[in-house]
């Protein structure tokens, strides 16, 4: 059969005296996701232009540069796995690597695959445009620049739209204001300065030790504390490297077919298989497993996850090493999750988080004792007191999933707006395609395992998933696959009833997987909980029965 595109196009042609540049495949996002579809679609032959919004590539990586930003799963598994030579020849210097080290990373790809002259930097997409009598996309930019491509990938990032909350009197704050997913890249110098924070999700938890240390005083807003474990992050050795590289095959299978897409946990260890219920100890059994091994008690029980009143035996245990950890009683109060399920979340994981709240210069407040009312020229005015300030740190995290491809103007069939097609809440099948939205591809969109996974494994089977679909319809002269309305309608039930009961969806649970950090956001769980392997097995299944679900049409002659 011909592996080459048969309808590849020609590169450039005239629009009303402007050049149009025309390709195979458009994607954007220079992230890890637009990074591994360059490399991947080139390699099948296809014309393929990534555009990226930021001045470089890395995505995440790129953008946030917060002090002790960091991964949170181990780095030999939070990193590409389709090169040999690539995981033979980079060696990670932490068992979780610092932002530097994987920025450094996303570069050193970039450069060894020669990715860099196919992709567009400083390039923000504003809108796509379906043209169904040509069945192609019209990709525009904000500066009007115009692509036209058979494909469309957004590689957009679940994770990439920052979300700063509206707060009275913002704009009449007097000093710096950062968010933490778009830190200068000249760092910040906080010697002699007194920071607030708002937030206590993953990047303010990472951030706040970090800051307390270099800042002449730290206060801490914070609306819901958070289930925060040690990452038991450690330099790695030479023999810790050489140990990894020699099992990475294994290691990498063990990954693709799990449920969470990595096997190692915290500080590099393999994640422990829970063997008790803990609805069967009894609180002393509790209190000792707590004195014994403090927060890492919490991974010995089976029911934590699907049983609420085991999860609050659990949270109980928790609130417990938090007491023990914190000096000052109403501090640690202060800290101590309540009302909500342990693990409903994505997991934070933190170096010296508690610590740093027995330091002189670290005050917590509370605001569950009384919200923010309004920013000031100085600090922030609460309903218990003024705290003053000379810069402010947003760490409120991200419109995720959807915000990134709502934010852009995109048209499907019919010139209909995906806005409009996800009004309720996001509607795809497989996470991978929207009906109506033919040959537009999502890298770990909302349906599938995604922001539950390690995501470069997630991302690594979104993308050779879609290259081999673009490589079947080239076989046999297809020019457009869209998924029908019944396998998307059919997808979404199951994608809601795999959720259902889980501490995932729980009433009290307002996570951003549920996009309860947004207002006006539909309340609706976007990530698939089946997990990682049963997820790829059902995907290699469809594609295997030839692309099930999805309609096909022929390339017109
Ligand atoms: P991104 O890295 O978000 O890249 C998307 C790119 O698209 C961005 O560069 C953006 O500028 C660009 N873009 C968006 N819109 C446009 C537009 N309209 N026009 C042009 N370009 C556009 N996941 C894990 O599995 N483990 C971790 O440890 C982990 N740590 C994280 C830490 C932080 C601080 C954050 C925010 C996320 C973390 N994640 C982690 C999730 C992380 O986002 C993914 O792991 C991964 O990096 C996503 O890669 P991506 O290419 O899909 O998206
Ligand atoms: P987040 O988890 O959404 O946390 C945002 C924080 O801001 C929450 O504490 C939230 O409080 C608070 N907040 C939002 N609006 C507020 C307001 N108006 N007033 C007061 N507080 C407000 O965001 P994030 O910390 O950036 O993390 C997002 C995700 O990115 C993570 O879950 C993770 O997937 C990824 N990430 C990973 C790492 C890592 O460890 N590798 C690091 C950073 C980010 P409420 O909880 O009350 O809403």
């Amino acid at each position: 059969m011909n592996e080459k595109p048969l309808n590849s196009l020609p590169t450039d042609r005239l629009q009303n005296g402007a050049s149009v540049a025309v390709l195979d495949v458009v994607v954007v996002g220079a992230g890890f996701g637009g990074l591994y579809a360059l490399y991947r679609l080139r390699g099948r032959g296809l014309s393929v232009r990534v555009l990226e919004a930021a001045s470089d590539v890395g995505g995440t990586w790129y953008w946030n540069r917060y002090p002790g930003a960091r991964c949170d799963v181990p780095s030999v598994e939070y990193s590409y796995s389709f090169s040999k030579e690539l995981e033979q020849e980079w060696d990670w210097t932490e068992v979780m690597a610092g932002q530097p080290e994987i920025l450094r990373y996303a570069n050193h790809v970039a450069g060894r695959f020669d990715l860099r002259r196919d992709i567009q930097l400083d390039t923000r997409v504003s809108s796509a445009h379906y043209d169904e009598d040509e069945r192609r996309w019209r990709v525009e930019t904000e500066a009007g620049e115009v692509f036209e491509a058979r494909f469309c990938i957004m590689a957009t990032g679940c994770l990439s739209s920052p979300n700063t909350p509206f707060i009275e009197g913002a704009d009449d704050f007097a000093g710096p204001i950062y968010h933490t997913g778009r830190w200068p890249h000249e760092g910040v110098d906080w010697k002699g300065v007194r920071v607030g924070i708002i937030g206590t999700g993953s990047s303010g938890v990472q951030s706040i030790p970090v800051i307390a240390e270099q800042a002449e005083h730290l206060t801490v807003f914070q609306r819901t504390p958070n289930y925060t474990l040690p990452a038991g992050n450690r330099p790695l050795t030479d023999s810790d490297r050489a140990k990894a590289k020699a099992v990475y095959d294994q290691l990498r299978q063990s990954e693709r077919e799990s449920i969470t897409g990595f096997v190692l946990g915290f500080g590099g260890n393999p994640v422990p298989t829970p063997t008790d219920a803990i609805l069967a100890t009894t609180p002393e059994e509790r209190l000792a497993a707590v004195e014994a091994d403090g927060f890492e008690a919490l991974n010995r029980y089976l029911d934590v996850p699907i049983d609420a009143e085991a999860n609050e035996l659990a949270c109980e245990m928790y609130r417990e090493q938090v007491k023990r950890l914190v000096h000052d009683p109403k501090t640690a109060d202060g800290l101590m999750p309540r009302d909500y399920p342990f693990g409903c979340k994505r997991p934070v994981i933190d170096t010296d988080y508690f610590a740093t709240f027995n330091r002189d210069n670290v005050d917590l407040v509370d605001l569950r004792k009384g919200g923010i009312d309004r920013i000031t020229a100085t600090g922030i005015q609460t309903a218990q007191g003024h705290f003053e300030f000379d810069a402010l740190v947003y760490a409120t995290g991200f419109d995720a999933m959807t915000g990134t491809l709502l934010r852009m103007d995109i048209r499907g069939r019919e010139d209909i707006p995906l806005k409009a097609t996800w009004e309720a809440g996001p509607r795809t099948y497989l996470g991978l395609q929207v009906h109506g939205f033919p040959n537009l591809f999502t890298i770990t969109g909302p349906g599938s395992p995604s922001v539950l996974s390690n995501m470069i494994v997630s991302i690594e089977q979104h993308v050779d998933w879609i290259s081999d679909c673009i490589a079947y319809m080239d076989q046999r002269g297809l020019s457009t696959i869209e998924p029908t309305v019944e396998a998307e309608e059919k997808w979404i039930v199951h994608v809601n009833e795999a959720a259902e009961g889980s501490m995932l969806t729980a009433a009290s649970c307002n996570s951003w997987y549920l996009g309860a950090n947004i207002p006006g956001k539909p309340r609706i769980f976007m990530p698939y909980v089946g997990g990682v392997g049963e997820y790829r097995r059902g995907c290699d299944e469809i594609a295997a029965r030839g692309y099930e679900g999805f309609a096909l049409e022929a390339a017109r002659t």
